[in-house]
């Protein structure tokens, strides 16, 4: 095929070297030039505008334009044409001018070889060409290069930057200008430098490809992360570079980064929910959403007695397997609720687990559910705790605060609470029931004489034999001290709690053995019946406490149904007073002496008697316990001289034996002062113990004495004169004392003990006291405060000039044996 025509569009006015030209041209032997030729500028302007000119031989010396003009005009219309210029010898400078303005060669006419001017054309036409390929290669090669969103570093052989990208500007921050001439390594971060140029010459040295990554300093200091690639070139024009491929990974590593960091934190947080797992008390289990084992912690391992590895993935219920404490039955598995209802569950009550060895443990605690991120349940979580300990505790506490410590029998709580149940019952059924109020006789004697171990000891013997003779529906309890209470359930009829009573008095006759001690105790046993004796529980309660009294006041050793006449005073009363009248045959009772002291001196100047009851059973009776009931059955009279023979018994024994005996007060009841034949009695029993009158003082309440006060004031003189002193004792409590005063030879006056309690504090107690202290002197009576427990009321006496003080604070009552010891030889 042959090659197209070259249309060559010849200037030349010069006819023969047109002809020569045209003719060399297209002579030529591949026929490849077309030639057009015109002699004038204006005729090659307007033929070059036509278009299709691929080159134009133009002389400078035509007829309308000569030299550079002539060129420049062509040049300026000739396009893409290549234009040669045919330059007259001897002006080679002009041709010079155009090829400096873009003319693409010339040749001198002269000079001109016609026979080669084809070759040489052809040889301008061929490098035009593959110029104009190169240009065009290279203008795609950049193009593509700068749509890369890879950096591309080219370096040549001395490893100077002879090429990049429009890439790689974005990543380094530096233009074109700035890159060309340095090195790759200039954008490095200093703080990846060492490390990246270690890397670099390693790869170099064996002739690896360099790959490695780090970040991109910018000249604002931002920083960019690349990755970069980098291979040699071993051809071309610059054999021996090296080629770089840039990427951006900044994005890419921030993820990373953020991704590591999430990481870091999703670790630490299961680190730290590990060891608190780990470090808690309580068990903590969880499940997934089939109920298999995902996890324990160290206390649920050693709990359930599986280890976590081997657990996980196990069905629940072989791992944490529980059971009802009471029925023994599988309890249902709480996690499978909390999973069905998503809710949290408690365990049930009384939950039991059962460990893989068998070791059981009471648990407690609940189930809940896990969510996921979407707020779905994937599963369950189980924390429990061991309360073996707490539940046993719970019971022992139950079991304690309902049952006596001493015989392990229900106590008072337990029985009021059976009573109740049972009065219930009864009530439904139309049955009746007992109760037993029981005491033991003489219980304290054991107390006092053999010590509390041998009581206590005595006491829980009792309890078994008393169980022993009831059913076990029926209730034994422990009132408290020597009572107990049988609380007998059902009984047909009240002869069947009699039956009873009376198994218990017979079991009770046996001697007991405590120790080395043959023990013989007898019962006093009252009985009510429910609902004949009261319907409720207190009322029941109280009437056979009421029937027991009468036992008692009946002889001991018996038993008593309740009757409606029985009102608890005065079986109290009558239990009393019973005990009064023993009191005296069998001389239980005793005098206790209060010493009475000069307040200016401390000197001991007298001493009150006061009576005690020693009971065999109960001990010792102080006699706000007895007096009053005494006073009521009249019985005070023989035990008022009872204890004024006494107190003067003592006093003159005292004498005979060589001490200093102060004079005794006596207390004397209303009653026996209006007892006909009082002043009498006085004198006898002055005369039977030989004490002379003026030892004797008679402490007198003005109550006793405003009954009647013609006779009072009749027997006081008697008394009077008879030598015997007479105190108004409780001074300052009733309504006339003052009259008292006036109307009776009264020697003493005893400041009540009322007063003397609150002076400090009371301003009026105070005054009272302070008054009757002055009245006292002015009247030429003696004062003694009762009552004075403490310094601080002794001072206030003292200041105010009282004369004498009885009380705590200088001496209880004393036995006489310790009386005695007070009293100074003669
Ligand atoms: P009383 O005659 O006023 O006897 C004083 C009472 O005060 C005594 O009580 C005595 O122990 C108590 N006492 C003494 N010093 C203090 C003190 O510093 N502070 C306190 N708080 N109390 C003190 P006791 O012995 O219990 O006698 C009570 C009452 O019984 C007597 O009051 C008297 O009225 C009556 N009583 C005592 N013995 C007999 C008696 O033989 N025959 C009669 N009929 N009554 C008597
Ligand atoms: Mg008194
Ligand atoms: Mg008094």
């Amino acid at each position: 095929m042959s090659s197209p025509l070259t249309t060559i569009l010849l200037v030349e006015d010069d006819p023969t070297d047109a002809a020569r030209i045209r003719q060399s041209l297209t002579g030529a032997c591949d026929q490849s030039f077309r030639v057009e030729s015109v002699a004038h500028l204006a005729d090659a302007l307007a033929r070059l505008g036509c278009g299709g000119v691929q080159l134009v031989l133009l002389a400078l010396d035509l007829p309308d334009a000569q030299g550079i003009e002539a060129f420049e005009q062509v040049a300026a219309i000739a396009g893409d044409a290549l234009i040669v210029v045919l330059s007259a010898a001897g002006d080679e400078a002009t041709a010079r001018q155009a090829l400096e303005r873009g003319a693409s060669d010339y040749f001198v006419k002269g000079d001109m070889d016609v026979h080669w001017l084809p070759r040489a054309l052809h040889h301008l036409l061929e490098t035009t060409k593959a110029r104009a390929a190169l240009r065009a290669s290279e203008a795609r090669f950049r193009a593509m290069s700068d749509a890369s969103p890879l950096g591309i570093f080219v370096s040549d052989e001395a490893g100077d930057c002879v090429y990049t990208n429009a890439a790689y500007h974005a990543i380094s921050g530096l233009s074109f200008a700035e890159t060309l001439g340095t090195k790759w390594s200039t954008a490095i971060h200093p703080a990846d430098r060492q490390r990246v140029l270690a890397e670099w010459h390693d790869a170099v040295h064996s002739q690896e490809a360099f790959r490695t990554e780090f970040r991109f300093l910018q000249p604002d200091r931002s920083i960019v992360w690349t990755r970069v690639n980098s291979a040699a070139m071993n051809e071309g024009l610059h054999s021996g570079g090296r080629v770089q491929t840039v990427e951006d990974i900044t994005e890419r590593k921030s993820i990373e980064f953020a991704l590591r960091a999430a990481e870091e934190a999703l670790f630490e947080e299961k680190e730290r929910a590990q060891v608190t797992l780990d470090s808690i008390g309580d068990a903590v289990l969880s499940t997934d959403l089939l109920g298999r084992v995902t996890y324990l912690n160290a206390v649920a391992e050693a709990m359930t007695g599986w280890a976590r590895e081997e657990a996980r993935g196990r069905p629940l219920p072989e791992v944490f397997h529980i059971i009802d404490g009471k029925t023994r039955q599988s309890a249902p598995n709480p996690a499978q609720l909390a999973i069905e209802e998503n809710r949290i569950v408690g365990l049930a009550a009384d939950s039991v687990l059962l460990r893989r060895d068998g070791v059981e443990y009471a648990i407690e605690d609940s189930a809940a559910p896990i969510h996921n991120r979407d707020g779905r349940v994937t599963g369950a979580v189980i924390v429990f705790h061991d309360v073996s300990e707490s539940r046993a505790m719970v019971l022992k506490m139950a079991h304690l605060a309902q049952h006596d410590f001493l015989t392990g029998l229900p106590n008072r709580m337990l029985l009021t609470e059976r009573l109740a149940q049972a009065m219930g019952l009864a009530r439904r059924r139309c049955k009746q029931l007992a109760l037993l109020f029981l005491d033991l006789d003489c219980f304290k004697n054991v107390n006092d004489s053999l010590g509390h171990a041998v009581g206590d000891q005595l006491l829980r013997s009792v309890a078994v034999r008393l169980s022993a003779c009831v059913r076990t529906t029926d209730t034994v309890c422990r009132q408290g001290g020597d009572e107990f209470v049988i609380l007998l359930a059902e009984i047909e009829q009240p002869q069947d709690a009699a039956v009873v009573a009376e198994k218990l008095l017979v079991a009770l006759a046996e001697p007991q053995r405590i120790g080395e001690h043959e023990l013989h105790v007898t019962l006093s046993i009252g009985i009510s019946v429910y609902p004949d004796d009261g319907t409720s529980v207190d009322a029941v309660l109280q009437n056979a406490d009421t029937a027991m009294y009468h036992a008692k006041a009946g002889g001991r050793n018996k038993y008593q149904f309740f009757t409606g006449n029985m009102n608890s005073h005065a079986v109290r009363r009558l239990f009393v007073e019973t005990g009064l009248r023993r009191a005296l045959r069998r001389g239980e009772f005793l005098l206790h002496y209060q010493p009475q002291v000069d307040l200016a001196s401390g000197a001991l100047t007298g001493s009150e008697a006061l009576i005690r009851w020693r009971d065999p059973t109960v001990g010792l009776i102080d006699p706000d316990g007895f007096v009053a009931i005494a006073e009521q059955c009249g019985l005070i009279v023989p035990i008022g001289r009872w204890a004024l023979r006494e107190a003067c018994r003592q006093n003159q024994s005292w004498r005979q034996a060589g001490l200093q005996a102060v004079p005794v007060a006596v207390n004397i009841s209303a009653v026996e002062i209006r007892q006909k034949g009082f002043v009498e009695g006085v004198a006898r029993i002055l005369d039977e113990t030989g004490l002379a009158p003026c030892f004797l003082e008679l402490e007198l309440t003005e109550g006793s004495l405003m009954h009647d006060t013609e006779a009072s004031a009749l027997v006081l003189g008697e008394l009077k004169a008879m030598g015997v002193k007479l105190a108004l004792d409780d001074f300052g409590t009733g309504y006339s004392s003052l009259s008292c005063l006036r109307r009776f030879p009264i020697d003493t006056l005893k400041i009540d003990q009322s007063f003397v309690c609150d002076l400090v504090s009371n301003a009026d107690d105070a005054t009272i006291v302070s008054a009757v202290i002055g009245m006292g002197r002015n009247l030429k009576r003696r004062v003694i405060a009762e009552g004075v427990e403490n310094s601080a009321q002794l001072a206030f006496l003292r200041a105010e000039q009282c004369d004498g003080g009885q009380g705590f604070l200088f001496n209880r009552p004393l036995a006489a044996a310790d009386f005695a010891g007070l009293l100074p030889a003669a």
